[in-house]
């Protein structure tokens, strides 16, 4: 079930993660952005586990709420108020503990993301791999499939939403001050947003 500790393992593996390609994310940043972005993630990561270290929460939208909080506190950076909203906005929309109530919550936190970044798919940015991501947990749980394979079809398609900003030219963010010259290189956040999609498919099927 998509409970509190659930989700504490969803965000302890995504910590993992970041810290993990802290570097690969760093240099991505570092291509078309100004190179802080694996620094950044892994800073409020860190923060993240420690909060929840420190409180744990037996409420799933507390767990949520927390990581959020930590990460607009501690992530400079656009990426930090984004992903923090993200959880914030999940956090809210979060009422069951099935995969059908993780895919209005995830969905909840895109919508969040979408309206405080006013960015839109095709602009370069982590929309593009979550976008895909809650398109096809919609459409998996929506046809029956397991928590499990659904995940797993959300981070294929994380994973090639993101491979497919490589060619795009930024239209939000940092990236967006090199205009032509942000093309050929992926976008970091995207790069980072699979991660997190990856974290779920490992810690909550
Ligand atoms: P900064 O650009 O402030 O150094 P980061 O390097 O941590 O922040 O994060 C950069 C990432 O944030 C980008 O790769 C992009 O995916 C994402 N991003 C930037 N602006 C927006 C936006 N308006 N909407 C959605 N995502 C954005
Ligand atoms: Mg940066
Ligand atoms: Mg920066």
């Amino acid at each position: 079930a998509v409970d509190a500790a659930a989700l504490t393992a969803w965000v302890r593996e995504f910590a993992r993660l970041a810290h993990e390609q802290r570097d690969a994310l760093t240099r991505l940043d570092a291509a078309i952005g100004d190179a802080d972005h694996g620094a950044n993630l892994d800073r409020g990561l860190t923060a993240v586990v420690a909060a929840l270290e420190a409180q744990p929460a037996d409420d799933p939208a507390a767990v949520l709420k927390t990581v959020a909080t930590t990460l607009i506190k501690t992530v400079g950076g656009a990426s930090g108020p984004l992903y923090g909203t993200f959880f914030l906005r999940a956090a809210g929309a979060l009422d069951g503990d099935d995969g059908r109530a993780l895919a209005t919550a995830v969905r909840a936190g895109y919508d969040g993301v979408v309206a405080r970044g006013k960015a839109e798919r095709g602009d370069k940015t982590m929309l593009d791999a979550l976008g895909p991501a809650c398109d096809a947990l919609d459409e998996a749980v929506a046809a029956g499939e397991s928590l499990d394979d659904a995940l797993r079809a959300a981070a294929a398609a994380a994973a090639a939403g993101r491979d497919a900003t490589e060619p795009l030219v930024a239209r939000k963010g940092r990236a967006s001050y090199l205009g032509e010259r942000s093309a050929g290189h992926v976008d970091p956040g995207a790069a980072s947003a699979t991660l997190l999609v990856e974290a779920a498919a490992t810690a909550l099927a």
